[in-house]
């Protein structure tokens, strides 16, 4: 059991998280699927002296293993810049358990299938059990609805978070990042975009209670113009998840050169490009030049 009484103040995504809330600004969460997707976003953070958070979806904990996160986590905590290892979408208990025992630096605990108060209930078991290893936990409040790498598609009708119920969930889960549910959903926006399907007023109400304390977390960020994101960001928004909108590029090059090109020039040259797609969007967030 660890006994440090500067939780959470001495977690890293904690620490990461509560500069941008001071300073204003919005740090990106980028989804590494592997290697090329870790040396992109600590190669991009270390030339643009910006924090960062590598996410992994518990698929990857499967699928690679636990040596793979440790590897992520010594890689990240070894950069010159402050990088993060955030655990995206974690449903199954299971997950849950396991995530515990490895070094990530946050987790996201996703309940929002369930109703309001066992949602709390579980939270609040979780966040007392992640102390022990100095891990903080982001939580979905409603829910955010559409289809994500590993993510259940559903149905029914998006919930949105209600600003008044915000004030009475943050303090009874102790969670630390809050992603809130205000027309936001995965995988992609209908006709008119993000910019017609998202509340923003839902969105500042909700900034306006729980963000000085509680960094809001944006999900559902596919595709999103970059005035978009500077208006959550000015909403209280200081983690914001992006995965397709700095990796199509990547993906692009591999596509088109993995017949003419030796693996170690497809690598690099599809890093690079990994790399240089995450500056951009470290510029957009205003989270360059901060270290
Ligand atoms: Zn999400």
């Amino acid at each position: 059991m660890v006994t440090d009484t500067t939780y959470p103040a001495s977690n890293l995504t904690g620490r990461i998280l509560n500069h941008a809330n001071q300073h204003h600004y919005a740090v990106g969460a980028y989804n590494c699927y592997n290697n090329d997707g870790v040396v992109a976003v600590i190669r991009a953070a270390e030339r643009k002296r910006s924090p960062a958070i590598i996410q992994l979806f518990p698929w990857t904990m499967h699928f690679q293993g636990s040596q793979f996160i440790r590897y992520v986590v010594n890689a990240a905590h070894a950069a010159s810049i402050p990088i993060a290892v955030h655990l995206d979408h974690c449903i199954k208990p299971d997950d849950v358990d396991l995530a515990l025992t490895l070094p990530f630096d946050s987790i996201m605990v996703d309940a929002s299938a369930l109703d309001d108060d066992a949602n709390v209930r579980y939270c609040k078991a979780v966040v007392d059990r992640a102390r022990a290893g100095n891990i903080t936990i982001e939580a979905e409040m409603g829910r955010i609805e559409g289809g994500e790498d590993g993510l259940p598609t559903v149905d029914m009708g998006a919930i949105m978070t209600h600003p008044k119920s915000v004030e009475a969930f943050v303090p009874r889960t102790g969670v630390h990042f809050l992603a809130p549910s205000f027309g936001n959903i995965h995988g992609g926006y209908l006709a008119g975009g993000a910019e017609n399907a998202w509340d923003l007023e839902r969105l500042a109400a909700i900034g306006h209670l729980v963000s000085t304390t509680t960094p809001l977390a944006l999900h559902g960020t596919y595709p999103v113009s970059d005035e978009l994101f500077q208006k959550a960001i000015a909403c209280g928004v200081r983690k914001i998840n992006l995965n397709r909108t700095v990796r199509d590029d990547y993906s692009e090059s591999v596509a088109s050169n993995a017949r003419s090109l030796e693996l170690t020039q497809l690598k690099s040259q599809a890093v690079e490009v990994y790399a240089r797609s995450i500056e951009r969007m470290m510029d957009v967030l205003g989270s360059s030049q901060r270290y």
